[in-house]
């Protein structure tokens, strides 16, 4: 869609024109496709601040409306999203070493999991709250390297897992501030809430 508005007094703006250059009416056909569209929105609105372009959240949601558009499972592909939109806003948690102590867990092995320090958590660093799985862990490495969206649902246990782990990540994001965000975009951020 193309809106074109010119600014007006403080927040407000006056709508001048509208245009729709692709539709995703294949969305409407499914309940659950409609709920993870509005969740991925909502998301998205709430960590991108106002007047701040993010050209490459943009492109990653028009990706997740065509995949949702085309049929891709919803729960998979809010969960891409989800991921995609950490990491592009520069809160990609490790999931490669522990992040205390660099650490690489052993390959084809489940890893602790804790948001608070920014990723998984050896045990003799005290590990974390959640398990990731191998699988988990492999899956949600391939999302945020690619921008593919699934075709296929993934195993109950693994979206479960990313889920969780999503969840307690956002959970501490709600706290951050947008200047620390901004750190965090140029590396600097050290998992430190406020
Ligand atoms: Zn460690």
């Amino acid at each position: 869609m193309n809106a074109h508005f010119r600014p007006g007094r403080g927040e407000l703006a006056h709508l001048e024109r509208v245009s729709v250059d692709q539709s995703f009416h294949g969305i409407l056909r499914s309940l659950e496709a409609i709920g993870a569209a509005g969740v991925a929105l909502a998301v998205i609105r709430e960590r991108v601040p106002d007047h701040e372009p993010e050209p490459g959240v943009f492109d990653a949601a028009v990706r997740f409306l065509t995949s949702l558009n085309e049929g891709a499972p919803p729960d998979e592909a809010l969960l891409c999203l989800q991921i995609r939109a950490l990491a592009l806003l520069g809160f990609a948690p490790t999931l490669d070493r522990c992040v205390h102590c660099g650490k690489m867990p052993a390959l084809g092995r489940a890893a602790s999991f804790d948001a608070a320090r920014g990723g998984i958590v050896c045990t003799a660093c005290g590990g974390g709250r959640l398990i990731l799985s191998a699988g988990a862990l492999r899956r949600w490495v391939v999302v945020q390297a690619t921008s593919e969206f699934p075709a296929q649902p993934w195993p109950d246990r693994e979206r479960q897992e990313i889920r969780d782990a999503l969840a307690q990540l956002d959970a501490n994001h709600a706290t951050v501030s947008v200047r620390e965000r901004t750190a965090a975009a140029s590396g600097r951020w050290e998992g430190r809430i406020s």
